[in-house]
């Protein structure tokens, strides 16, 4: 194993599993190497498959010492084309295609079938299609009961079910398939930490989705956090009440830049990413992040560029998607996002942001996490530590830039793994207690024992009395270690 020193880095990383990240000792590796968060894709393999990944995920972590949160995505609506009697065509810019919902043979040059039926009707002379991410692009002419007849823009390739996409949004296919149902029975049958909703268009979307996935945890009393990912048009208008109805979301840049036009996109990302702080939800920033490394060893300086600017921009995370899943260097690209995250923070100009200086706050665990911050920074702590059930005043510490690691303790392993994602806090496992004076004693030799903390170094505690009751933080202590 390599013994250099690894990069410490407040900024999670979410790694996506697939064929390429498939043994135990790898996935055992990317979590030593600072993997926080395992992405399962549903839009692959069976229910089995995934199962059967989420056991060895929890095995490799426990090998590693270091626990992680499983993120079950779903696959959502298909909006797809249907197949070609030559598995692909080429197309012509200039040429007629017909895609014909009602058409039951295989496609060829002229035509070809529709995965989702509806597309007839949610078009209309003048739209744009973007087929396969964008890389083709089709003109609408007009619609004739179940045929769209297009004209071909952009010709290229074009192969069995690839995605289909509207410029501006305007599909209406529900974010929530059959699948999808079973799906998240299947997730929460291993207690994914959190589920990740594709292509929701509203609050509904994600409150129903948060629904199918309490009723379905309800036998394990299992809560998982609920990510929506924006990648449609429609969302963007909507995301203060997607926001609302979610835990945290993410930056789908795939297909959100098919839907909006990439150039949009950067600045998409900075607004989202501001906006869930405000709202203490959680942002990640995914896809294309170190593209190249599918096949390179090394990354491109944009792409590095690009994960630097996502941190700085204040993500809890940024993802990988096929680099882990189906590419070369899964392990180095972990380990090359783990040195640019690091790098990135230690730029970062701002040794505290001052924003909530002004605030007023209802809740006392609030005001609490805010004070620790405040006290921890003035008086330069080590470590600010805050004993938790629910993991909410952590998530508070997490929304400002402290530059000061926050510990969170926790007797509950669920809140142990969901707090893997947030930025800045390093989630620590310990008994349960009735009595506040043991509890701090063993959070302090926690601290000592880990190395966090040595004798006469200073750090703030949370924690709430009377101990073990959710949401009640209404203590700090400032300690000097013994
Ligand atoms: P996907 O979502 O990888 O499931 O398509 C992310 C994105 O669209 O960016
Ligand atoms: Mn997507």
């Amino acid at each position: 194993m390599d013994t250099t020193r690894l990069p410490r880095h407040a900024t999670k990383i979410v790694a996506t599993l697939g064929p390429a990240s498939n043994t135990l000792e790898l996935i055992e590796q990317m979590i030593v190497h600072k993997v926080s968060v395992v992405r399962l894709n549903f839009s692959h393999g069976t229910a089995q498959d995934h199962i059967d990944r989420a056991a060895m995920v929890r095995e490799a972590a426990r090998r590693a010492g270091r626990e992680v949160a499983i993120m079950a995505d779903l696959q959502g609506p298909k909006i797809r084309v249907g197949k070609f009697a030559q598995g692909k065509i080429w197309l012509e810019p200039g040429a007629k295609f017909v895609l014909d919902a009602s058409r039951t043979e295989l496609g060829d040059v002229d035509a070809v079938g529709l995965d989702y039926k509806d597309l007839p009707r949610d078009v209309k002379a003048g739209d744009r299609l973007l087929l396969n991410d964008g890389l083709i692009v089709l003109i609408v002419n007009l619609v004739k009961g179940q045929a769209v007849h297009t004209t071909v823009l952009l010709g290229g390739e074009l192969s069995n079910n690839k995605g289909i996409n509207k410029q501006g949004g305007g599909l209406t296919a529900p974010a929530l398939t059959a699948k999808d149902m079973e799906d998240i029975k299947t997730a929460m049958s291993f207690q994914a930490d959190y589920v990740a909703v594709s292509f929701p268009k509203n609050a509904t979307d994600m409150e129903m989705a948060r629904q199918l996935c309490n009723v379905a945890a309800a036998e394990f009393g299992h809560r998982p956090g609920m990510i929506a990912k924006i990648e449609r048009a429609e969302a963007i208008p909507k995301l203060e009440e997607i926001l609302r109805a979610s835990d945290g979301i993410m930056v789908a840049r795939g297909d959100l830049a098919v839907e909006v036009g990439n150039a949009a996109v950067p600045a998409l990302q900075k607004k989202m990413i501001r906006m869930a702080r405000e709202m203490d939800k959680v942002a990640i920033t995914a896809t294309q992040m170190m593209e190249s490394m599918i096949t390179n060893p090394v990354p491109t300086r944009a792409e590095v560029s690009d994960v630097a600017n996502a941190v700085l921009d204040g993500t809890d995370a940024v993802m990988l998607s096929a680099e882990t899943a189906s590419g070369r260097y899964p392990l180095e690209t972990v380990q090359e996002m783990s040195r640019i995250c690091e790098a990135a923070e230690q730029a970062e100009d701002t040794a505290r942001d001052t924003d909530f200086s002004g605030h007023t706050y209802a809740r006392i665990d609030q005001a609490i996490a805010m004070g620790a911050l405040f006290t921890a920074h003035h008086l330069g702590a080590k470590a600010i530590v805050a004993l938790t059930e629910s993991g909410s005043t952590p998530l508070w510490m997490s929304r400002h830039s402290a530059h000061i690691p926050v510990y969170a303790l926790t007797s509950r392993l669920s809140t142990q793994r969901r707090m893997a994602l947030y930025r800045n806090v390093r989630p620590l496992l310990m008994d349960s207690h009735t009595d506040r004076d043991t509890a701090l004693e063993q959070a302090e030799s926690h601290l000592k024992k880990r190395g966090i903390v040595q004798s006469g170094d200073v750090y703030a505690i949370t924690c709430g009395e009377p101990m073990g009751a959710p949401g009640g933080t209404n203590m700090l202590k400032i300690c000097r270690a013994t």
